[in-house]
């Protein structure tokens, strides 16, 4: 049976009536009030096209699930933008997106790109998708990105950014406030339209810098005289969720071809969560009818959503902790208005909720959603010790080294199994190498790595794990630092300026 060929639009979670295609939107980012781009229907798939995944490589999944979205990317255009996110050799595994047996569970490995987190997942392919989406669309403007990043995101964006035409990325670090590894990660950045700025102040004052420069309506002119605009690479833009629904779809793939489970069964997938972009998308992937049971999200000492979760009130009104799961250490989880949007089809509401969070800091969603939300979700958080003491019995159990924020996540799946019982099959998922966090990792294995030097710390974690040091962590040892500048939060203009008036990009 043929089915006629569905053209999704997309508008805002916050009720703006402007309809824009999927490049449009990818362009944007941000919908004009401020809310998040949504598709205005669910794609639906069948177990046919499930098992049509298994024969598949992760490409060509991936421009089956992404199809059914971007509908107005020609299927040309698709598979061009997946070959260049995934199979341009900075992926160090054929599967990108490997699923591996530990003791009754599945993990799902996310980090076998090139900065070694999960974030490469889709920050190799929103450059694509956006620098497609400026062609297609006739776009003669050029995109400047701007990130502030406490580590992780900075690297990710840059790698996936460097060199895409049309597009030019700078990122804004705290001096002194990200690791020694993370810190040479992004100085020895290489491409021609990259830029590295270290901000004497810390993460918020970078942030705080970033925003203030979206919000200037005289530099935001000042730039688009010089055939420049702004946009942003962080999760809440379509393009950066989108690319994360496909490794659903392959991890269940993968678990058919395994024989782990039957066509038509539904699985568990515990989620380490910090924005709600991971587990969102595994929502989506429900949605449109991946046999999914529970999404279970995992958080850390900063559990404002295993709050959320169990009472319907978001309140960001609390402690910050800073944890050894950094990539987890958020207050404010952007995606979850997309989610409620999806539960209510309520843009006023959504609206409301959304405007108290800024105005008091909290909202509450009432017994009757939150009842529905728990009819998929489930949530609880994991200690700092008991994330390290878990990382250690994962490893003595099944010798299989986990990295702390995949640890949060295991921990909390156990957790969830104890408490309910529930017996469906169980896929972790793994979001860092261990090696990228090798000093929480090793410490929790009972190595001492006080004063040791990040290097050693990484041939000391090789002796007891089966992978090998990720190439672009092996490598930084001989690469040169290729960055070097520095501003104050005040003057993170003036940077931007330079940047955007130096000549040096591909067009
Ligand atoms: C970003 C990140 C997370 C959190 O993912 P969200 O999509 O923000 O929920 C978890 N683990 C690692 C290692 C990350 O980099």
């Amino acid at each position: 049976m043929k089915k006629e060929a569905i053209v999704l639009k997309y508008s805002s979670t916050r009720g703006n009536a402007e309809q824009l295609d999927s490049a449009k939107a990818i362009i944007r980012g941000l919908a004009a009030d401020g809310g998040l781009f949504v598709p205005d229907a669910m794609p639906q798939v069948d177990m046919a096209f499930i098992e049509g995944l298994k024969a598949l490589s992760y490409e060509e999944r991936a421009e089956k699930v992404l199809g059914l979205f971007l509908t107005d990317y020609t299927a040309e255009e698709l598979a061009g933008c997946v070959t260049r996110a995934y199979a341009n050799g900075r992926f160090d595994t054929e599967k990108r997106a490997p699923v591996k047996a530990v003791g009754e569970k599945s993990v799902l490995e996310l980090w076998h790109g090139p900065t070694s987190a999960f974030k490469d997942m889709a920050l190799q392919l929103l450059p694509q998708l956006m620098s497609t989406a400026l062609k297609k669309t006739g776009e003669k403007d050029e995109v400047l990105i701007l990130v502030a990043t406490s580590g992780d995101t900075g690297k990710a964006a840059l790698e996936g950014f460097r060199d895409v035409p049309q597009i030019r990325i700078m990122v804004f670090y705290p001096q002194g406030g990200v690791s020694r590894i993370q810190q040479l990660q992004m100085l020895t950045q290489e491409g021609s339209n990259v830029n590295v700025t270290a901000v004497t102040g810390n993460f918020d004052d970078a942030q705080s810098g970033v925003k203030r420069i979206f919000g200037d309506k005289d530099f935001n002119e000042a730039l688009a005289a010089k055939g420049i605009r702004l946009s942003s690479a962080n999760s809440i833009n379509w393009g950066r969720l989108v690319p994360q629904i496909v490794y659903y779809f392959s991890a269940y793939a993968d678990l058919l071809s395994a024989g782990t489970i039957e066509p038509g069964e539904a699985i568990d997938f515990t989620v380490p969560t910090g924005n709600f972009g991971d587990i969102l998308a595994g929502f989506y992937a429900k949605c449109m009818g991946l046999p999914v049971h529970k999404l279970i999200c995992a958080s850390n000492a900063n559990n404002v959503l295993t709050d959320f979760l169990r009472t319907g009130v978001y309140d960001r009104q609390r402690d910050f902790f800073k944890t050894i799961s950094p990539s987890m250490d958020i207050l404010i989880s952007s995606n979850l208005e997309r989610l409620l949007y999806h539960m209510t089809e309520d843009k006023e509401k959504v609206a409301s909720w959304m405007q108290q969070l800024q105005q008091q800091g909290r909202y509450d969603v009432g017994s009757e959603l939150l009842a529905k939300i728990q009819e998929t979700f489930w949530a609880d958080w994991t200690s700092d010790e008991d994330t390290e003491a878990c990382i250690a019995e994962v490893y003595r159990k099944h010798h299989y080294v986990a990295d702390p924020h995949t640890a949060v996540a295991w921990s909390v799946a156990e957790k969830y199994q104890q408490a309910t019982g529930d017996a469906h099959h169980m896929v972790v998922v793994s979001t860092a190498s261990p090696y990228k966090f090798n000093g929480s990792v090793l410490d929790a294995l009972g190595v001492k790595t006080q004063g040791v030097d990040e290097f050693t710390l990484l041939d000391e974690l090789q002796q007891r794990n089966e992978d090998p040091i990720p190439e672009g962590l092996a490598s930084l040892r001989k690469k040169a630092v290729r960055h070097d500048g520095v501003c104050a939060p005040a003057t993170m203009e003036k940077a931007v300026m330079l940047f955007a008036s130096a000549d040096s990009v591909q067009k």
